[in-house]
């Protein structure tokens, strides 16, 4: 072959490259690349094992998102033919028990089966800037963002989008409304607000933060006992909109991105919790 038949042949090689219909679909490994580096996944600390948990196929075009991979999730990720599951809370945790027994290995198993991906993200998925699940919290409420207080890196802390305060009664209105199901509030009823703290999932822990970053409320998902009293002798109002419920949109959101840059199809899929 010839010097100019040489640059001809790596031409056409490269025009065939190009038109390949590739959009549409995704290899594993581009796509966990992806979305370590999109999360900063390798950088935050968790005790979720974040990233890859368990491997499928090599080429992934329909995923299935949810918050947390139990295993009704899964049999309905495998009932959709999905090549990928993207989850909140995966299988894997740092300090759990590594034996595949009883409900744990009926989760792997069933993954396995059916040869699909398991991508888990905790901490990195409720503190993404765009696709966070704190962001969605705050796009959700229409609240304006300020600044992440606390040494946790998992509170943000900003305003109601109206001039007045509200009442903390008005507030738990308007939060249940927006997520659609019944919120425990813990304030006096009068309480005025208008800076407000918020933090989605089991954020009940980071109360500390909020009173002292001097928040008038905090929205969180989960609230423990203890966390009434610490609300109500700190004078700050309280408000538990649901671990699951205010966890759903960051997944819905992160496959959003995957479709317009991948191609991708995707199916949220919610097994509801009480919690
Ligand atoms: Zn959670």
């Amino acid at each position: 072959m010839s010097t100019v038949e040489l640059h001809n042949f790596i031409q056409d090689l490269e025009t065939q490259t190009l038109n390949t219909p590739t959009f549409g679909k995704v290899s594993r490994d581009e796509l966990t690349l992806d979305l370590d580096t999109f999360l900063d996944s390798r950088r935050i600390k968790d005790v979720s094992v974040n990233g890859l948990q368990v491997s499928g196929r090599p080429t992934i075009a329909h995923i299935v998102v949810g918050v947390t991979a139990n295993k009704a999730l899964i049999d309905a990720a495998v009932e959709a033919k999905a090549d990928a599951l993207i989850v909140h809370h995966g299988v894997f945790w740092k300090g759990d028990d590594p034996r595949m027994v009883g409900y744990h290995r009926e989760r792997i198993n069933a993954l396995l089966a059916a040869n699909i991906n398991l991508y888990a993200y905790h901490l990195p998925l409720d503190v993404h800037a765009e696709v966070g699940n704190n962001a969605c919290m705050g796009r959700r409420l229409a609240l304006i963002p300020k600044r992440v207080v606390g040494e946790s890196g998992l509170v943000m802390l900003g305003e109601l989008s109206v001039s007045a305060p509200v009442r903390s009664t008005v507030l738990a209105a308007y939060v249940a409304r927006h997520y659609g199901r019944r919120v425990t509030l813990y304030s006096k009823p009068e309480r005025l607000i208008k800076t407000i703290a918020w933090c989605t999932g089991a954020g009940g822990s980071l109360l500390g933060e909020a009173i002292d970053a001097g928040a008038d409320a905090f929205i969180t998902g989960e609230i423990s006992e203890q966390h009434v009293h610490q609300a109500r002798e700190s004078n700050i109002t309280l408000i538990g909109a649901g671990h699951h419920s205010t966890e759903r949109d960051g997944v819905a959101a992160l496959a959003s991105r995957l479709v317009q840059k991948f191609g991708l199809t995707y199916q949220f899929i919610d097994i509801n919790s009480p919690l």
